[in-house]
């Protein structure tokens, strides 16, 4: 079957229009290749998108994720409560500092942290709790954030995957001390290499300015360092990319919805999959189209599968406190976050982009339907 195809559908891509060849032309020309009014456009814009006094722009979300915890003065001896169902990111940023991150288990609904089994795993320790919104889904945020203010925990948001996404009138990047996003160029707007952490606190912002030049005063006195600080800036071409990208972004946001749509026509209403979905008062924009499998179908199989006919799949995600380093360096072991691990056992990414053509869709949801019927015979 599919012998004619010879296709290959991608399975993330980003838009790159004409806006975005244009600013960075005008980058270009101005001879300022960073420190420059394009960083400073795009954290106003971003800033302003999830309804934050500030923005900081980096040059990726593990950086901005760093700076967050580092700026909020967790370090040796703390505790952070976070989920194991994410990119390896939301927990490095904890060890980067010498602070220990305590996973907790997620709801099989929002694939976020679980707010029911956050107070367990808190102890004396614990300094901040750092929830993951996962594919652009809200996670729990609401009692995860009431929870932090009544412990006295600070708050970091990892929205790397959320943009543009709402839990009743909120936008996920509004919560707590700090929030961060990322723009990797599978991410709903991309830099190339990117990322952004918001807040509405002016200490926090300062601080995050410094660590990200090198630990340079607000003054910017070139060759005086008041704390250990990285390069963590943003270049003036990526940030002319990320301001074509947010102004495009509506434009964007349809794309995906179309894709989403065109999905759930192809695959809806079968018992063997369940596709992406939010409830009544939350609107995502989805990172990453992830469905999840009935336990009967041998997913590594259908991968191959699909595969063989030019469609790309990936498991999403492999669980955190299973990776080599986490086994290795905290003792997690198989078993230890059941519904984690259940999830990931059965989750599917597929092919997803704003810019996915209908017939491809029509392309992979046949390929996967296909391919399913060959496991049930
Ligand atoms: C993408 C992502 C990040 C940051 O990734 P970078 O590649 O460093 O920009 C952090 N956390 C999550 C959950 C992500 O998906």
């Amino acid at each position: 079957m599919h012998d004619t195809a010879i296709r290959r559908i991608p399975l993330a891509q980003p838009s790159i229009g004409a806006r975005e060849r244009e600013l960075v032309e005008q980058v270009l020309a101005s001879d300022v290749l960073a420190l420059g009014p394009f960083a400073q456009t795009f954290e106003a814009g971003v800033a302003e998108m999830a309804g934050r006094r500030f923005g900081i722009s980096c040059n990726s979300g593990t950086a901005g994720l760093h700076m967050a915890v580092a700026a909020l003065g967790i370090g040796d001896g703390d505790e952070v409560i976070t989920t194991p169902f994410s990119f390896v990111a939301s927990a490095n940023c904890i060890l980067y500092e010498r602070a220990t991150p305590r996973f907790v288990d997620i709801e099989e609904d929002s694939l976020g942290m679980d707010p029911n089994l956050v107070e367990d795993a808190a102890g004396p320790r614990t300094k901040a709790i750092l929830p993951v919104h996962v594919f652009g889904r809200p996670c729990r945020i609401e009692p995860l954030a009431a929870m932090a203010g009544s412990h006295g925990w600070r708050l970091i948001e990892d929205a790397c995957e959320g943009l543009g996404s709402r839990t009743g009138d909120r936008k996920l990047g509004s919560f707590g001390d700090a929030s961060v996003f990322a723009f990797y160029p599978n991410k709903q707007i991309t830099t190339g290499e990117g990322g952004m952490v918001v807040t509405d606190d002016p200490v926090l912002a300062s601080t995050m300015r410094s660590l990200r030049n090198q630990g340079r005063d607000e003054d910017g006195t070139w060759l005086r360092h008041v704390r250990l600080g990285y390069n963590y800036r943003l270049d003036e071409l990526s940030a002319a990319v990320g301001v074509a990208q947010l102004e495009r972004l509506e434009e964007l946001r349809a794309g995906r919805a179309r894709v989403a749509a065109a999905y759930a026509a192809a695959l809806g209403g079968r018992d063997w999959v369940r596709l992406p979905q939010s409830s009544a008062e939350e609107t995502v924009d989805w990172f990453v189209y992830v469905i999840r499998l009935d336990a009967s179908i041998d997913r590594d199989r259908l991968m191959r599968d699909l595969d063989a006919v030019g469609v790309p799949s990936r498991p999403y995600f492999s669980p955190l406190h299973l990776q080599p380093y986490y086994q290795e360096a905290l003792g997690y072991r198989m078993g230890d976050f059941p519904v984690t691990e259940r999830v990931a056992a059965s989750t599917l990414a597929i092919p997803w982009s704003a810019v996915l053509p209908d017939e491809d869709v029509q392309y992979v949801a046949t390929a996967i339907i296909d391919a399913v019927a060959r496991q049930s015979v």
